[in-house]
């Protein structure tokens, strides 16, 4: 059985539609010049309403990780390591972290993100170790 797949809304298509062509982008509010994620109707910090995606280099830091044992549901494979990510260029999101062995996925590990296809419209940032290059 097949894992279960993001649906995009108005608000989350222009993420997937970068996704899909390899991009990363994250809403970014121009009036209090912040970064962040998930896409809201209204900017988290000044509750303006005019935000727009802007791209992202798709490096950073993990904050903090967890190993999901237990599928949270059919399709997935487990042992997972699930991070939120501190990016460069600012803002922080929730991904998985493909390192092999999603125990070795540390606070602190550089990451870079990768993209999986998962259907014809989805592909998902995932993040890997970041070697540097
Ligand atoms: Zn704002």
């Amino acid at each position: 059985m097949s894992r279960p797949v993001p649906v995009p809304t108005p608000l989350s298509g222009p993420f997937w539609d970068a996704a899909r062509r390899g991009d990363l982008v994250v809403p970014y509010c121009p009036s209090c010049d912040l970064r962040f994620f998930v896409p809201e109707p209204a900017c988290p910090g000044c509750l303006a309403s005019d935000w727009r995606y802007v791209p992202s280099a798709g490096r950073g830091t993990v904050y903090s990780v967890t190993v999901v044992h237990r599928a949270p549901g059919p399709g997935f494979d487990t042992p997972f390591a699930l991070a939120v990510i501190d990016l460069d260029d600012g803002g922080t999101l929730l991904s998985h972290v493909d390192a092999g062995d999603a125990g070795s996925v540390a606070i602190g590990l550089r990451v870079r993100v990768d993209f999986r296809v998962l259907t014809d419209e989805i592909t998902l940032p995932y993040f890997v170790p970041d070697a540097g290059d």
